[in-house]
This record gives C-alpha cells, structure tokens and sequence, in this order.
C-alpha cells in the first residue's frame, strides 16, 4: 500500500529533535524557526516532557471517557489558572479542526440556530463545519458546503453590524489569522463582534487553535485587548507535538450527558503532555520569553530593507516581502538548514518557532537572511 498522496514533502527527514534544533538521517543539523506548524511550545524533547510522557506511558497511557481520570481535572485547574478563565469549563478533544466543530456545535445548541458568520481569508480546519467556515473554495467539498455561512471582511463594522442577528447562532474568528498571512483583528472589531452576539444572543467564538498556549506572549492572543469571548478553541502547542486540543467553554452553557464526546480526547497521555507544556510555559517563563524574542525578531525584521510590513505578536510573526518569498524559503531551508513556514500571501514568510527560541537562534535566521537579500533589490 502506498501513502494516500496529498502533502508535497520536502526532501528532508528529521530522525532526532531538542529545543529549537532538529537531526535528519545523514546527522546534518537544522534550526526550526517553524515549529512544525506552532506545534512545538516548549520545545522539541523536552527532558521533561520526555519524563512525564515515558512515566506516565509506563502507567496507563490511554483509557475511554466512561471513567474517571483525575489528570483531565488537574488539566482543567491549570488551564482556568494560566488562562484567568477561572469560571469556564474544558471540553478535551484532539485537533483543532474537533475543537472547532465542538465550539461551532455548542453555539447552534445552544441558540437552536444553524447560520456561522465567519471571516474572509479565516482558517479553521478541514472538518465539516469547520472547513465550511474556512474561507477556501478549494478544500470544501459539495458534502461540506451545505452550511449556512456568511463570510465578512475582517475589520469590517459596518459588514458585522448588518451580519450578526437574530438569526445567527455564532461567530467565529481568529485570535491573529495564521494561515492567511498574520492578520490580527482590530480590538474594535472584536468589541463590536462580542457586543453583536449578545444584544443577539448569539455566541462570540475565538479561535486559538495557533495563536494560544502562550505563543503572543499571552496565553490567548485576544488577552491583548478587553474581550472575553463565550468559547474559546486552543490545540497545537497545548501538546508540543501530542495530539490533544481543547475548547473553553462560558458557565452559560449548560452541558448534558452525550451532549459531546469523543474517544480520543483528554487521554492519560494527552492530559500528561499538556499539563507538562503547562508547567514548563510557567517554569521557564516562556511568555515572557516569547514577548522579549518576538519583540527582537519584528525590530530585526523591520530593518531590512526589503520588507515591507511585519504582522503578529510574540513569536507569531509574519514578515511581507516585496516579492514572493518562496524561493527565499527555500534557499533558507537547503541552504542555511533553517525551517520556515509561508503563508496564504505569498510575499510572506512565516515564523512560528518554539516559546523556548534564544536570541543567537533568531541571529541565525538574520545572519542567513543577510545572505540572501544581499542581491535583491526591491521592484
Ligand atoms: N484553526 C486554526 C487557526 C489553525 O491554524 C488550524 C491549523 O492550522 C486549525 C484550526 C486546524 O487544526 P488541526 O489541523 O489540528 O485540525
């Protein structure tokens, strides 16, 4: 049998991870400013990560949600500590695109309404409701495309104004839109999101799937502005590689046996990871970190020349060229043995790279960059 053939892979594969550095087979050394996607938090095989996941492996690594399992308890203490949101409940699931579909699940059962507004160039995941409030013709499929969905320029008040009634069971938005480009919604646009859905009772849902656990140098990237969404959805660096997601859910939904599940999600090990990736974000200070590198990083890139926009917070940036960077991504890659992401704008490389990434990490990338813009000149 052969691999069901839908990622375009990169000639590279990586047999050995720590911090911020990966090994492939021939032992050549890299440097992931990506993160495999905002996956990595705290750092590739992290010695306590790697501790808390073997001991716990050696104890029980998984049963289904028809027992009890303290370790999802815990999970949901920390999370309500490091978060602020005290009062919310936790559904755990495994992706974001489930996270997703959970959140958009709650808002129609909660309001018994059907239609999503969503945001023009949005990603949230490939799953039915969550690929339908995706903003991309191209992975929808007929099956999916059912969905009553609006789409609404972002930062548009006036398209909110006329999109969110009484007729809307929820909205939904990026903390900072990852997969497009680094577009972060302006705290207007979220205050008047958050004010629409209550005068109309519809439900106001952030998602953090990337820009969560810490990476804006808050927990939440919509910490930095004076909201407070009725759900929020969070996955990738919760688990620093593990598969595990979640939603936060506001005390005004009521929850009822059956209401939601999953057979995967809050397993021992999942819950063993996340509270580990927790504990280090606290530990080693790594929002902190993140708001002091990202801060460095943006300064840096502001400065070339050849740039001509940098967007994001923390250690979720993204810096527009003035021509498509796809092959800068690779020279920066095969050449330098750095990792970096693109981004739906294709002038604009993507960086993504652990919470734990040092400054003489980031100078490699700058060092590399002087490199190769070293002959391009701007059009
Ligand atoms: N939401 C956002 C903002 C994302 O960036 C992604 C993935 O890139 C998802 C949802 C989907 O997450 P997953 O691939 O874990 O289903």
């Amino acid at each position: 049998m052969e691999l069901f053939d839908v990622y375009p892979l990169y000639p590279i594969e990586p047999v050995k991870a720590l911090g911020s550095k990966l090994w492939d087979k021939n032992g050549t050394e890299y440097l992931d400013l990506y993160g495999g996607h905002a996956v990595i938090s705290i750092g590739h095989s992290h010695p306590k990560y790697v501790e808390r996941l073997s001991g716990q492996l050696g104890q029980i690594g998984f049963y289904s949600n028809a027992v009890e399992n303290s370790l999802q308890k815990e999970l949901a203490l920390k999370m309500g500590q490091i978060s602020g949101y005290y009062d919310y409940s936790l559904f755990l699931c495994s992706t974001g695109a489930e996270a997703n579909e959970n959140a958009l699940k709650l808002a129609s059962f909660h309001t018994g309404r059907k239609k999503i507004v969503a945001v023009e160039n949005a990603f949230h995941g490939r799953t039915s409701g969550a690929v339908a409030t995706t903003h991309n013709p191209k992975i929808i499929a007929p099956f999916n495309a059912d969905h009553e969905v609006e789409f609404i320029a972002m930062n548009d008040l006036d398209a909110l104004e006329l999109a969110i009634d009484d007729e809307v069971a929820g909205f939904i938005v990026e903390g900072i839109q990852g997969v497009a480009g680094l577009y972060t919604p302006s705290e207007n646009f979220l205050k008047k999101a958050q004010e629409l859905c209550e005068a109309h009772e519809a439900v106001f849902i952030l998602d953090e799937v990337q820009s969560g656990a810490g990476r804006t140098g808050k927990f939440f990237a919509h910490q930095h502005m004076d909201i407070r969404p009725d759900i929020i959805t969070l996955a990738k660096g919760m688990g620093n590689g593990f598969p595990v997601a979640s939603v936060f859910i506001s005390p005004k939904f009521e929850p009822w046996h059956g209401m939601l599940g999953t057979t995967f999600g809050g397993n021992h090990l999942a819950c063993a990871a996340a509270l580990t990736v927790l504990e280090v974000i606290s530990e080693e200070q790594l929002m902190q970190n993140a708001k002091n590198m990202g801060s460095y990083a943006i300064e840096r890139l502001v400065a070339i020349p050849q740039v001509k926009e940098v967007r994001g917070k923390g250690l979720m940036i993204g810096a527009e060229f003035d021509f498509p960077i796809a092959d800068l991504r690779k020279s920066l890659l095969f050449d330098h043995k750095i990792f970096t992401g693109s981004a739906a704008n294709k002038n604009t490389l993507r960086l993504l790279p652990s919470l734990s990434v040092t400054m003489e990490e980031l100078d490699q990338l700058f060092e590399a960059l002087k490199v190769e813009l070293k002959n391009v000149t701007s059009p």
